[in-house]
């Protein structure tokens, strides 16, 4: 399915890149005065409808005074691995839910986080094997609670009541009844803390031993033991651990935190602004503004007009930014977003996630890479191939084909390739759940299979084997 392999792509994209690269000077513009509340003057889109907005008041309150979910110099280090990725000296990983569930929370007390962050780190050494570059891991998770929506209005099928929007389960509830589509800023409280506790798992799992390099023949999720994907992770992991046998056997250091330990971070749109404030903080060392809400933050395709008020709010602040590039997006208006969010073009400031659908790349991202390349700023591209990709089953259920995804990410890597910029990343929605969401792949999951186990409340996400088998692809694909 991928394009024929060339002999080192990597070195060749790497020397062409050196020759193309202008080195931009920093721009000078007039800054607007911005605090982490700019944005409430502002157009906003996607914005929920509270009715009581005394309520809404008093949860901002409490989320001020709430302590910060990841420390300040964590995005800082995000950023500096950024800036690797988009010098082709790293590729990023970016995944998870579509929606994080209050539901799944309470049903599996923390098991399908685990499964989740597991399958990240399987597919991590697969590409790290793949490409010989370290990835950076960042999770959709710990705070991807809030959900841009098409419609601000819903009809259940074949039904004729029609009701607001389900927005995600940090604004409203995914029952289709009229008092749980209801706003509700409480939410916000019960999805800080279960972003707090997801953190907290994720941390531990992280630097707890339970990823070491060592034990890599137990990192395997048992429902892909036995399967072909599963059977493939253990050939990698064969091939890592006579690696480390022999690092030892020559006195090399095989022992040191880079194998035991992996090194995570969390990410989510930043849609709900009054959330998104009220966990701003400012660094007292360097004096910038930080959302502590998670280590990165993106802007939606939805919500990522120049003058509106995301982008307002996400100009005043530290962290590493991702911005989704849709097929809507114009040259004009992303040289617009660049300016306003890295007007001093800070490398690892901007990921530019482009997610424009099987078939319309060759359409779209040499348009995008062109107009970035003449303008001198410095990009981490990475490649969103779930949200161009939806489609709806003859039975009205919402569907991905994997041949379609697989498609985006292939033709993204072959631009890339063509036009001597980096590949640098992919952001994919997926779970270690062994869910039948999307379509295809190695195992033929068709249509009929969708009705087995269709648990996201929202967009459809690749399960474990499918995420693997992606992972196995690029991996060989980029080894070429
Ligand atoms: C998403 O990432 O879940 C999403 C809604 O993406 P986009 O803004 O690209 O449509
Ligand atoms: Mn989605």
């Amino acid at each position: 399915a991928f394009p024929a392999r060339r002999p080192s792509s990597h070195a060749v994209w790497r020397s062409r890149l050196a020759m193309t690269a202008t080195t931009a000077p920093p721009r000078k513009h007039q800054q607007r005065p911005w605090s982490p509340g700019s944005w409430r003057t502002m157009p906003i889109k996607q914005v929920p409808d509270y009715p009581d907005q005394a309520e809404l008041e008093r949860v901002e309150q409490r989320l001020r005074k709430s302590v910060p979910l990841v420390y300040t110099g964590e995005g800082a280090k995000l950023k500096s691995l950024l800036a690797k990725a988009s010098r082709g000296e790293a590729f990023v990983l970016q995944g998870g839910d579509c929606a994080e569930s209050f539901a799944e929370f309470e049903k599996y007390g923390g098991e399908n986080i685990r499964d989740t962050f597991l399958l990240l780190i399987q597919m991590s050494i697969m590409l790290m094997y793949g490409l010989g570059l370290p990835v950076v891991k960042i999770g959709r998770m710990a705070g991807q609670f809030a959900k841009p929506r098409s419609s601000p209005v819903e009809r259940e099928k074949n039904k004729v009541l029609e009701l607001p929007t389900y927005r995600g389960d940090m604004i409203n509830g995914p029952e289709f009844t009229a008092e749980a589509r209801v706003p509700d800023p409480h939410r916000m409280l019960t999805a800080y803390h279960q972003s707090t506790a997801t953190i907290n798992l994720v941390r531990s799992l992280a630097h707890g031993g339970f990823v070491d390099l060592h034990r890599i023949h137990d990192i395997n999720l048992e429902f892909v033991n036995g399967t072909p994907q599963g059977k493939r992770f253990l050939e990698y992991a064969t091939r890592i651990t006579d690696a480390l046998k022999f690092m030892s056997s020559c006195g090399l250091q095989a022992d040191s935190p880079m194998v035991r330990q992996a090194e995570f971070f969390v990410s989510h749109e930043a849609l709900l602004l009054p959330y998104e404030e009220a966990l701003v903080r400012r660094c007292e060392i360097t004096g910038k503004h930080y959302a502590t809400s998670a280590h990165m933050l993106w802007c939606g395709d939805r919500t990522r007009q120049p003058d509106g008020a995301h982008v307002e709010f996400l100009r005043g602040i530290a962290n590493p930014i991702g911005i989704k590039c849709g097929p809507t997006l114009s040259d004009a208006e992303l040289l617009q977003l660049l300016d306003t969010l890295n007007p001093n073009n800070e490398p690892g400031r901007i990921t530019l996630i482009t997610r424009v659908g099987a078939g319309k790349v060759r359409e779209h991202l040499p348009r995008l890479i062109e107009a970035v390349r003449r303008s001198g700023h410095v990009v981490t591209w990475s490649c969103d191939p779930m949200h161009g990709n939806t489609v709806a089953t003859p039975s009205g259920i919402k569907t991905r084909n994997f041949d379609d995804i697989l498609s985006e990410v292939k033709d993204f890597f072959q631009v890339h390739q063509e036009m001597g910029t980096f590949p640098g990343g992919i952001h994919l929605e997926m779970t270690g759940r062994n869910v039948t969401e999307c379509v295809g792949g190695m195992n033929k999951l068709s249509h009929d299979d969708l009705r087995t186990c269709f648990e996201s409340q929202c967009d459809p996400r690749l399960n474990a084997s499918q995420s693997l088998e992606l992972a196995f692809l690029l991996s060989e694909f980029m080894s070429g």
